[in-house]
């Protein structure tokens, strides 16, 4: 099948990047939302990113401008009808989730392949809301998108290795490399970066350090190029939460359990990078 089209569901954090390493590839893209602002916000971010490339001189002033036209928007998801590949980052909450993979499902041709961008969902079930389990499975990206190599390809229990065979090739045309992984909560992913974070949030909650020391220790100690709070606020701590929710739920065992720091923070709307403030203050 040839894929020319692709359509992302979702213009946040996630999808915005994904719709430009799309679009930076030389597909066509249509990025959708629910708001005009989030798509106004969306597409800002693909200029500031292609800026920043810009004036690294990864990519000229003609390759930017190409990237920007092979963009399109809507509000409507019914616009997806035409796409031979969906990628779904709408926010991790499996009922948004459903409602999204059921009306793809009805709106799209019988061929089109179905993907989620969740980090930690169940795709054998996101793919039983559909008539087609076969071809639904996850394309789970890296943030920020256009810096990540990687992609965690996700196998629901129904996916066949044509799907997985057509999505690990098109990963590799965005530059990519594909890692395949069984359906599992949280993957392999986010199985083992999530309770790192959640651990970090208890080390903080619990005054064994400060927010900077416990970063530090990672970064300097661990190698690591992030530290988990800093990481956690580029990640936005209401994703993190809702993973964790997952985790502990799907997983059934108490070690997943959501800090009550993080329960707090989200319930104060300190998200992260994306509000301004998480573990750290931002200039918006
Ligand atoms: P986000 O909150 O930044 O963006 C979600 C966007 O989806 C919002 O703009 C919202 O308006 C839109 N949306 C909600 N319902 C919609 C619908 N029915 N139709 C169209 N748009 C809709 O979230 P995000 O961080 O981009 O996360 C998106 C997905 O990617 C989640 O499943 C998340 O778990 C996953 N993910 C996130 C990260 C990360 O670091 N943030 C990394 C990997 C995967």
């Amino acid at each position: 099948m040839k894929i020319s089209e692709i359509a992302v569901i979702g213009a946040g954090t996630m999808g915005n990047g994904i719709t430009q390493v799309f679009a930076m590839a030389d597909f066509k893209v249509l990025m959708i939302d629910v708001k005009k602002e989030f798509l106004e916000s969306g597409l800002d971010n693909i200029r500031k990113s292609l800026d920043r490339m810009q004036k690294k001189s990864l990519i000229t002033l003609e390759k930017s401008e190409a990237v920007i036209a092979n963009i399109r928007t809507s509000l409507s998801l019914s616009d997806a009808k035409n796409t031979q590949l969906v990628v779904e980052a709408v926010i991790e909450d499996e009922s948004a989730k459903k409602n999204v993979f059921q009306q793809l499902d009805k709106l799209c041709p019988p061929e089109t392949i179905l993907t989620s961008n969740t980090s930690s969902i169940s795709i054998t079930r996101l793919a039983s809301f559909t008539s087609r389990p076969d071809l639904v499975a996850g394309m789970h990206f890296m943030n920020p998108v256009p810096v990540m190599k990687l992609v965690e390809v996700i196998r629901g229990l129904a996916t066949s290795d044509e799907t997985i065979q057509i999505i690990k090739d098109i990963c590799r045309k965005l530059d990519k490399t594909p890692v395949e992984v069984n359906d599992s909560a949280g993957f392999v992913s986010n199985r083992i970066l999530m309770p790192m974070i959640n651990e970090a949030i208890y080390t903080l909650m619990e005054g064994v350090a400060t927010k900077e020391a416990i970063d530090d220790v990672m970064k300097l100690g661990m190698n690591h190029p992030v530290g988990p709070l800093a990481l956690a606020d580029l990640i936005g701590l209401d994703v993190c939460l809702f993973i964790l929710n997952v985790l502990h739920q799907d997983l059934g065992d108490p070690k997943y359990r959501p800090c009550p720091l993080l329960k707090k923070m989200v319930a104060a709307g300190y998200l992260g990078r994306k509000t301004g403030r998480g573990f750290y203050e931002y200039k918006k």
